[in-house]
């Protein structure tokens, strides 16, 4: 048994799912459970009909909508030879909604319309593989993952899900070696569709991985593995060939765009590997990850931008001690801010986040009446993990450097300009 992931950009237009359908070809005869992203920015778009619709926009909402509608009855179109009834119940479904009032919380709503991405996405291509001789069954995850009613960062209720795994996916196996279903979606116990956090895709594909006691979790995205940075800044980048968990969850803390920190611990826990690979090339090896602990990694780089630096200096001067710092924590929880980087004086606490202007004016108003609060913006964030002086300098060249912060094996810097 093993998992595959396509992510959106793996079914974005016909060609890609074609190629995603060759891949599929081409492990015919193995057991597979294959986790589907929404098609390309979806996930996007579907979260501006919702904030459309609870802005009582009936009618942009509406109109949003329809073109999500048609981008996927004109993939289907192409694609399939005959019509797929089950698009319009799905369509239908998010329509009725829309047409009513935003009497219940904004995150209920997102999650009922946005899970649709999914749906969509799988239809289309089980249906187009069925249509092309590879037969498969297409189950809809909400009947498998059961979550909690946190609506958009629902959490999975363990037993439940087993359960389900074991009772629902197995059986399918029986009569076919193929199943497609969605990632980032569930259902509470009353049946109301739930997210469990964007980018959840690739955690969902784990969790499965580690109840169906999977060989492997094989993740195909647009690039040929991991890299070391991301190319489109740094043309010297270089493929990671392994890595371990550890290091994975490491980058990604420091901003690293590679996979979502919350798939490695169900991963890691059955010491399932996780491969990388590259859809465009699937004879590309990509990167592996797994337990063990590598050394001589190239250095990894992650560079933020839109950074802002936030001090918040005790007005009576007092040191700033826990229930100072207690009480900041609280307020970027309830933002959901995480900071980059942070350092303390003693009368000050500087930290460094990613800029949402919004939230960083609630967080100065919330935390005035104790401190004096000084905001920097447009700053970048680099961080070197595995770092040699020389890769720095390479880097940083002329910029204003206003914060460096160094480990044996981490460097931040924090730079203007
Ligand atoms: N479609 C969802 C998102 O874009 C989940 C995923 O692709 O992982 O966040
Ligand atoms: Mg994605």
């Amino acid at each position: 048994m093993q998992i595959f992931k396509f992510g959106g950009a793996s079914v974005n237009n016909v060609d890609r799912i074609k190629k995603a359908a060759q891949i599929l070809y081409q492990y015919k005869n193995e057991k597979t459970l294959v986790v589907i992203s929404a098609m390309g920015k979806t996930t996007n778009e579907l979260e501006l009909v919702v904030h459309a619709f609870y802005e009582k926009d009936t009618d942009k909402s509406l109109a949003l909508f329809h073109e999500i509608k048609r981008k996927h009855l004109d993939i289907a179109a192409e694609l399939l030879k005959k019509p797929l009834p089950v698009l319009l119940d799905f369509f239908t479904e998010v329509e009725w909604l829309l047409h009513d009032k935003p009497v219940k919380h904004f995150d209920y709503f997102y999650d009922q319309v946005v899970c649709i991405g999914e749906l969509l996405s799988t239809a289309i291509v089980s249906a187009y593989l069925n249509e092309t001789g590879l037969e498969n069954k297409w189950l809809d995850v909400r009947d498998i993952f059961r979550t909690d009613n946190n609506f958009r960062d629902a959490m999975i209720d363990y037993q439940q899900t087993t359960l389900n795994i074991h009772e629902t996916v197995w059986p399918q196996f029986e009569t076919s070696s193929l199943v497609i279903t969605q990632g980032f979606i569930g259902a509470t116990s009353d049946n109301e569709s739930t997210t469990l956090g964007r980018e959840g895709s690739d955690f969902s594909a784990a969790v499965f991985a580690n109840i169906l006691d999977a060989e492997n979790l094989i993740i195909w995205k647009d690039v040929p593995g991991v890299m070391n940075a991301d190319p489109k800044k740094f043309p010297d980048a270089v493929l990671i060939p392994e890595l371990s968990y550890v290091e994975v969850i490491e980058m990604a803390y420091y901003g690293a765009q590679v996979i979502h920190p919350k798939t490695i611990k169900p991963l890691q826990n059955k010491q399932i590997p996780l491969y990388v690979k590259s859809f465009l090339d699937p004879s590309l090896p990509g990167t592996l990850i797994k337990k063990q602990l590598l050394i001589n990694l190239p250095p990894v780089i992650v560079f933020k931008e839109n950074q802002v630096m936030i001090e918040f200096r005790t007005r009576d001067f007092s040191f700033v001690g826990e229930e100072h710092v207690t009480r900041l924590y609280q307020i970027f929880k309830q933002h959901k801010l995480t900071p980059n980087l942070t350092q303390n004086t003693a009368i000050s606490f500087l930290c460094v986040m990613d800029d949402h202007e919004e939230k960083i004016e609630q967080l100065s108003l919330e935390s005035a009446e104790v401190f004096e609060v000084n905001v920097t913006r447009e700053l970048q964030l680099l961080t070197v993990r595995h770092f040699k002086e020389a890769h720095l300098n390479d880097i940083i060249k002329e910029r204003t450097i206003l914060l460096r912060q160094e480990t044996k094996d981490v460097v931040q810097v924090l730079m203007a300009g």
